[in-house]
């Protein structure tokens, strides 16, 4: 890679495309001529309002999202909006009226498919709510992907306020196909859908959906900026909302960011400017084209996997194998740890699996080039040959 960089697998914060590195090297210290930098410029100006919007408008093309949709830009993270997902549908009129119907509270239904949506569960559980799980991977499949559709544990539509999932599991290497939820979840129930780690990597019907919820950090910018789509009628609010919304703190209200153009208060400028320079590359390359490098990076490394599966030990069903994050472990713990020093000593970096799971991770996100897949496959093959 240029500039001495290395070949980042990292899982996130991860890399961004060296264009838009570029761009924001050139323009750090005087932004279009402003004689300041976008760092440096208040939040409320015309040049930042142009920045914003434009990055929002840029989104709104690269993804296709319907006019009925708002695009916020908030901070809190994916962790900050697992509580805000949750207390902004329970405050939501929608939500209000039909638990009025039924006479009592509407539960809340979770697809626990890893590390991060069973993290979005638990914050429910945190807050008081009583989620309902559809199924656990763990005991099943200890995260190894999902069971079949009519093993799943869904809530009565009448009964249930929003189902919730996480669409590629960063940590267990599990991403599920695209609508194979909102296929199986009745359409009067809304899909509150984590996509943090493989935004902007594939087209999304965004239109099933009744909200997204993302951290920028993956395919997206800098860490700093969490984005929600949310479909507008969820945002409205009646009386009977008023006792929910006054346990919802400003920085998670999802109407409150929608009626102030996502400025409440003072937003991550810099970040959401650097996001815009990604959805101006994305939409450059064109998210079709996005999906397709997708694919072939990661064919390239499963066929690898697939090749000596006694060796290169991959823990996910075929069906469910993430795109984004390639987990496999070695036949020992020693393998492993020389597996990770001889990458590093060639300049391959952050493959080490997550802390809870060991073994090994290949992050491939958007802006990592085929090359670096076929290099890491190319060392794959070496140690193979090497140490089998
Ligand atoms: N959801 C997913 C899929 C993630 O990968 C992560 C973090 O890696 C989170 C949520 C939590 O995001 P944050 O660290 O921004 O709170």
């Amino acid at each position: 890679p240029p500039y001495g960089r290395v070949w980042n697998f990292s899982a996130g914060p991860s890399v961004l495309p060296v264009s838009v590195l570029e761009e924001v090297q050139r323009d750090l210290l005087n932004y279009g001529g402003t004689g300041m930098s976008v760092m440096e410029m208040s939040h409320r100006s015309k040049d930042y309002d142009k920045i914003i919007t434009g990055a929002e408008a840029t989104l709104r093309r690269v993804l296709d999202i319907p006019s009925n949709y708002s695009v916020l830009f908030m901070q809190g993270g994916g962790t900050g909006e697992f509580a805000a997902a949750y207390l902004n549908l329970f405050a939501s009129k929608a939500v209000r009226e039909k638990q009025r119907q039924l006479g009592r509270p509407l539960s809340c239904d979770y697809l626990v498919t890893g590390t991060w949506s069973k993290g979005g569960m638990k914050e429910v559980r945190r807050l008081g709510g009583h989620p309902r799980v559809v199924f656990d991977g763990v005991g099943e499949a200890s995260y190894t992907g999902v069971p079949p559709v009519n093993e799943w544990r869904l809530g009565k539509p009448e009964e249930t306020a929003f189902v919730y999932y996480c669409d590629n599991e960063t940590v267990h290497g599990v991403e599920l196909p695209p609508d194979a939820v909102v296929d199986a979840v009745d359409p009067s129930v809304p899909v509150i859908c984590d996509m943090s780690s493989n935004m902007l990597s594939r087209p999304i019907n965004i239109g099933r959906f009744g909200a997204i919820i993302a951290g920028a950090q993956k395919n997206m910018g800098p860490a700093g900026v969490t984005l929600v789509i949310v479909r507008r009628d969820l945002l409205e609010r009646d009386d009977d909302s008023s006792d929910a919304v006054r346990n919802l703190p400003s920085v998670l209200d999802w109407s409150y960011f929608d009626s102030t153009g996502s400025m409440p208060h003072t937003p991550p400028t810099f970040t959401i400017y650097v996001c815009g320079l990604v959805f101006k590359w994305a939409e450059e390359q064109g998210i079709r084209e996005l999906e397709r490098r997708r694919e072939a990076r990661a064919k390239l490394v499963y066929d690898e996997i697939d090749a000596h599966p006694e060796f290169f030990r991959g823990r996910v069903d075929r069906a469910y194998r993430s795109r984004m994050n390639l987990v496999f472990n070695l036949p020992t713990p020693e393998l492993e740890a020389q597996f990770l020093a001889e990458a590093a000593r060639r300049n391959m970096v952050q493959l080490k699996g997550h802390r809870s799971l060991g073994g090994i991770r290949v992050s491939l996100y958007n802006a990592m080039p085929q090359e670096g897949a076929e290099t890491i496959v190319a060392f794959m093959r070496e140690f193979y040959a090497n140490n089998r």
